[in-house]
């Protein structure tokens, strides 16, 4: 029962409010215990007789000490209060009470008067830790006037039953009432919600992809938020491991229908001339090579994705490395009848894995070589920018569609598959590697093309000073 949210607002409300009552009952009985309130009426009638026998004393200019000490003897038996005449230096000279109850402490030298305000009093304890109240006023002679009774005992019980206790039963009572009113109040507004996003996890982990109201307190929105992504996430996730198993099997599909084809008409005898068998065996071997090709480009994609590529990172030299495959490259490039221009700054320093780095121009290169008209312009730029070194490659090539410029980095993906053919057709892997090595370098790669007139691949790579180059060498 105590196990939801519900049931422990619920507790956790009537704890609070419990608690508070505690503490609020607490303070007041002390404070009301304590309060000269209660001694109000008994001071009054402290300082009234005081006042009266006072006033007597100092009237009756003949009086004895023995005369006093009988008017006092007096008042008390007929007030039933406690007197007590003190001389200047504290001693106690005459005490009504004497014998009846324990003594009077002595008092400082000189006394210290109550003064004449009608509720001013002061308290002393005798020897049996009883307290008094007292009132204190010269007299004459040099003495002091003192009149006492004991202080009131405010009776708690009582104190708790007629002034407290039932207020409070009745606070109590109502607080409560609140606090269940509130309690379900909230639980309602908190455990609902908690309640839908419970259930609306239980249908992801089934499958089913809700999307949950953002609704409740701000934790509660920000939770559905959360999980709303994750589920897109996922949706995601198990969308793209579909297509990607529909890709493999279906580029592995083409070149095995073509080397089944070719090894069966080898077979069965419809390619008998040595022209003909030539044929097949060329056709058999570059489909192997493509699906050899597929498989690599494959392996090498997902080490780069999990991160366990062999990569050596080491300062390398970016204008060296596109230096280096306009030169690899030069035949792909005659034969297909471009133009090469190269506008590299030297010595354009990046840390990194040179043969990766080298993998992601040729994918591009590739690529330009593959898509620009006889005649077109390849142009390679290296250049620095700030932190970084750019490095592109412009073709005056057939440009990709708006829509398709971020697109083309998806694995498999092909903005126009018919325009495939041959053994050259490409798979749509290669500016997905391009894509991972560019990141596993903390590098960004972005196209920026003009469908019909071109297009450009950048990439932008942290670059590494050459004084930082000179120590990394020296270290080593
Ligand atoms: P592949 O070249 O093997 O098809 P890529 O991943 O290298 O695969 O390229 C994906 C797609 O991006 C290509 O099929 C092509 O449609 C488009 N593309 C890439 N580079 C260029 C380019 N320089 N000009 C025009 N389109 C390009």
């Amino acid at each position: 029962m105590l196990s939801s949210i519900r049931s422990r607002l619920w507790i956790s409300y009537l704890l609070v409010i419990i608690a508070a009552l505690t503490a609020i009952i607490g303070t007041t009985i002390t404070n009301l215990s304590r309060n000269p309130l209660f001694y109000r009426q008994a001071v009054l009638r402290l300082h009234v007789a005081h006042s009266t026998l006072l006033s007597e004393i100092l009237n009756d200019e003949e009086l004895s000490f023995a005369g006093l000490k009988r008017l006092i003897q007096q008042s008390t038996e007929f007030e039933g209060i406690r007197y007590a005449l003190i001389s200047i230096t504290g001693e106690v000279l005459y005490d009504s009470s004497a014998g009846v109850y324990p003594p009077i402490p002595e008092f400082s030298s000189p006394p210290p008067t109550t003064g004449i305000d009608p509720i001013a009093f002061d308290t002393f304890r005798d020897i049996d830790r009883k307290s008094w109240i007292y009132v204190l006023q010269p007299t004459k002679d040099n003495t002091y006037l003192l009149a006492a009774s004991r202080q009131p005992v405010v009776e708690i019980r009582t104190l708790l039953r007629d002034e407290i206790v039932q207020p409070m039963v009745k606070g109590s009572l109502m607080a409560m009432f609140i606090a269940f009113a509130l309690g379900l109040f909230m639980s309602i507004w908190i455990g609902n919600p908690l309640k839908r996003l419970a259930d609306g996890a239980r249908q992801i982990e089934s499958g089913e992809y809700p999307i949950l109201e953002k609704e409740g307190p701000q934790e509660i929105q920000e939770l559905a938020e959360s999980l709303n992504q994750m589920s897109r996430r996922v949706q995601q996730t198990e969308k793209s491991q579909r297509d990607f198993l529909a890709n493999v099997s279906h580029e592995l599909k083409t070149p095995l229908t073509s080397i089944q084809g070719f090894a069966q008409s080898i077979q069965d005898g419809a390619a008998s001339t040595p022209h003909e068998l030539m044929q097949a065996a060329n056709v058999i071997f570059d489909e192997a090579s493509r699906m050899h090709r597929l498989v690599l480009d494959l392996l090498t994609l997902s080490r780069l994705e999990e991160g366990t590529a062999n990569m050596q990172f080491l300062p390398v030299d970016l204008s060296m490395i596109l230096d280096q495959i306009d030169e690899k490259m030069q035949p792909q490039i005659q034969t297909a009848g471009l133009l090469i221009k190269k506008l590299i700054q030297p010595d354009q320093f990046v840390m990194g894995d040179g043969d990766s780095l080298a993998q992601v121009f040729t994918n591009l290169m590739d690529n330009a070589i593959k898509f620009t008209p006889r005649g077109g312009l390849v142009t390679l730029r290296v250049y620095s920018a700030e932190d970084s070194v750019i490095a592109s490659v412009t073709d005056t090539g057939t440009g990709i569609p708006d829509n398709e410029e971020r697109r083309i980095f998806e694995r498999f993906y092909q903005v126009d598959k018919s325009r495939r053919g041959g053994s050259s057709r490409g798979i749509g892997l290669g500016l997905a590697i391009a894509r991972q090595i560019v990141i596993s370098h903390k590098g960004e790669i972005w196209a920026s093309s003009y469908p019909g007139k071109g297009s450009t691949f950048f990439v932008k790579l942290p670059s590494h000073e050459k004084t930082n180059v000179k120590e990394h060498w020296q270290n080593q």
